[in-house]
């Protein structure tokens, strides 16, 4: 369906995610809670139904797909899972570390899903909605965030709706989600290699103590191999307007994001907590993006734990 239906809002109940289930199962379109951000959920393994994510989101097709399974097991259907890989899928899923692996040759996915590279992303999401609708289903879903290509975001059902409405056939309502950031991306090599290729609600440094000793993994540099994460595009997230990082004092024109000390129009966590900052991140860009106000100014964010993150997603938004 694109653009000529309004786009149903079930309650994610038993009965709402029993109608998703049957919307998937014909290769429809529906949005999903997780507890990272919104997912645009279509079955994976039909290349019609890939076909329709990217023309909702408007994303270029270089821009390969994450694909939700329910667990390590179904995940060996389509990747190979080295020692370390296998560690890191039983232990930190189901969760927001989505694995980038070799792709099985006989794996059963449409092939725009991973945009032709040799790779495949994976992830076992830990949202309730989500996992109770993997279970319903017999094949995986390939699922990037519900909004627009380019632009913020969603962590509530009306935030879908502002980019999507009528290009969907049915989101459903789980509220507003918990960790509020896109998952950690971790390339897992079979060179004993991993390496971030974007950061998110993980903590790497400690995972990379929690697994290196046993696994002999070796942690890359970000950025520092030649495989890069593609649509990890410069500009991303981007609320319409300009965003000024790092304001601890505001113009009469600006909208300001605050943190800790540092008070505005909406604030990120006014006791200064990442966490609840990362959960906050996106609705504070919807309500800047709405206001009437020409520009953006957000408070200093420190680069710490999932404060790398979030620095991350403002720079984007500001490039
Ligand atoms: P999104 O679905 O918008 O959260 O974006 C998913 C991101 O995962 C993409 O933009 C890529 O950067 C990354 N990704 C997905 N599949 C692969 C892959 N096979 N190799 C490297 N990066 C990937
Ligand atoms: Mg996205």
């Amino acid at each position: 369906m694109s653009g000529k239906n309004a786009t149903a809002v079930l309650l994610a109940d038993a009965q709402g995610i029993a109608r998703a289930a049957a919307i998937l199962e014909r290769g429809g379109l529906v949005a999903v809670p997780t507890e990272t951000v919104y997912g645009l959920a279509a079955r994976a393994d039909s290349p019609e139904a890939v076909a329709k994510i990217y023309a909702a989101k408007g994303r270029p097709d270089f821009n390969p797909l994450i694909v939700h399974v329910r667990d390590a097991e179904q995940a060996l259907r389509y990747a190979e899972l080295s020692g370390a890989a296998q560690a890191l899928a039983s232990n930190e899923w189901p969760g927001p570390l989505t694995l980038v692996l070799p792709r099985k040759p006989d794996a059963a996915l449409a092939p725009a899903v991973t945009a032709g590279l040799p790779t495949v992303a994976l992830r076992a999401p830990a949202h309730p909605v989500m996992r109770t609708l993997l279970q319903a289903v017999d094949f995986p879903l390939a699922a990037p965030s519900a909004n627009r290509s380019g632009f913020i975001s969603p962590t509530t059902a009306p935030h879908v709706l502002q980019s999507l409405d009528g290009r969907v056939d049915l989101v459903l309502d789980g509220g507003p989600c918990k960790s509020g950031l896109e998952s950690t991306i971790l390339a897992v090599r079979h060179d004993g290699t991993w390496e971030e290729l974007r950061p998110g609600p993980l903590d790497l440094g400690a995972l990379h103590q929690q697994y290196s000793a046993d696994t002999g993994l070796r942690l890359l540099a970000s950025g520092s191999s030649a495989i890069e994460a593609p649509g990890q595009l410069e500009s991303h997230y981007a609320p319409g307007k300009p965003l000024r990082l790092n304001a601890t004092l505001a113009g009469d024109d600006e909208f300001v994001i605050g943190f800790g000390e540092v008070g505005g129009d909406c604030t990120l966590s006014a006791s200064g907590d990442l966490n609840d900052a990362a959960t906050r991140l996106y609705d504070c860009l919807h309500q800047a993006a709405a206001s009437d106000r020409p520009r953006i100014a957000v408070a200093p964010v420190p680069e710490e734990g999932i404060g790398r993150a979030i620095n991350d997603r403002l720079r984007r938004a500001a490039a």
